[in-house]
């Protein structure tokens, strides 16, 4: 994934200096931590969660299973690995379906972050996988994004309910509620409300996000956010947590080419798991996010 690039190559390095040793002394372990440390920061990882990463693989290292191991450098790789993974939250985490239908799936995020992008793409998964969902316009903020939400619904082949043209501004806590309701008249099993985001975060955003949260309760609230916002991913994602209190994370732009550690931090630093990921501007740039696969491309 371009976003990691720098960062593979990175540990790539410090990973190869690493196998020319056979047994490992405490002072190569730690030069091995102090490259990875500054391979993670100099991504954008978040600081925090750069500290609690090292200082897990550092006492690791130099535990028995390092000591022991038949091959040092390959152990270390491994714990490398495990902790990443552990970093970008363990085992998948699929997508929750309400028992009772329809199952309803709210996007936040601020503004640009690619949340209609992302129910374009979602609808379009969902499809393929035998769903029968509805898309909800409640991001009246933007002038163009019902309008956006209508082409990426027509591109995957759902329907959009969006407030009547004409009927001026609109209020978005209704437009949900409305749709919710229009889903279960037309049985449709999943709703996924597209809401409006800001270029920063700004209390009126996050007021009316969860006012539509209330007025809807979601079975799932995605924060999606994008990798390339850097160092203000966490401040971000912390805001959103506190301010909509999300259920899961999509990480957007993954295809970009500015750093991306910041994004990996999400997890981590809010105690949420990611769902998705989003590699592209296409409909099919879309995935759902294994930790692990993440962790093997990071250490390829
Ligand atoms: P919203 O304001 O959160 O609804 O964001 P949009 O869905 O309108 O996306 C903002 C811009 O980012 C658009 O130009 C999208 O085409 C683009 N975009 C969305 N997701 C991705 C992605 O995964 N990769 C790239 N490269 N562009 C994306």
């Amino acid at each position: 994934m371009a976003t990691f690039g720098n960062l593979s190559d990175r540990l790539a390095e410090t990973f190869k200096h690493l196998r020319t040793k056979g047994k490992l002394s405490a002072s190569d372990v730690d030069g091995t931590v102090r490259e990875i440390r500054r391979a993670l920061l100099d991504a954008d990882v978040s600081l925090d969660v750069v500290k609690q990463f090292t200082s897990t693989v550092r006492e690791r290292a130099l535990g028995d299973e390092v000591n022991k191991a038949l091959n040092p450098a390959q152990q270390v790789v491994q714990i490398v690995n495990e902790e990443l993974v552990a970093i970008l939250g363990g085992q998948q985490r699929r997508l929750q379906f309400a028992k009772t239908a329809p199952t309803v799936i709210m996007l936040a995020g601020l503004q640009g972050a690619g949340k209609t992008t992302l129910a374009g793409k979602l609808a379009k998964h969902l499809v393929k996988e035998g769903h029968t969902p509805l898309l909800v316009a409640s991001d009246l903020q933007r002038p163009n994004a019902v309008n956006q939400l209508q082409v990426v619904g027509s591109q995957a082949g759902v329907p959009v309910y969006a407030p009547e043209p004409g009927n001026g501004v609109g209020d978005p806590v209704k437009v949900a509620k409305d749709g919710v309701e229009q889903a279960r008249r037309a049985q449709h099993d999943v709703v996924i409300i597209d809401t409006a985001g800001r270029l920063g975060v700004d209390a009126e955003m996050m007021k009316q996000a969860a006012n539509i949260r209330k007025a809807t309760n979601p079975d799932e609230v995605l924060f999606v956010i994008d990798a390339m916002i850097g160092q203000d991913a966490v401040a971000t994602a912390k805001a959103f947590q506190e301010g909509v209190d999300f259920t899961g994370v999509v990480l957007s732009k993954l295809d970009g080419d500015a750093r991306g550690g910041a994004a990996l931090s999400v997890a981590s630093v809010t105690g949420r798991p990611i769902i998705f990921a989003s590699t592209g501007e296409g409909l099919d740039d879309f995935e759902p996010f294994h930790p692990d696969r993440m962790a093997s491309r990071i250490l390829d």
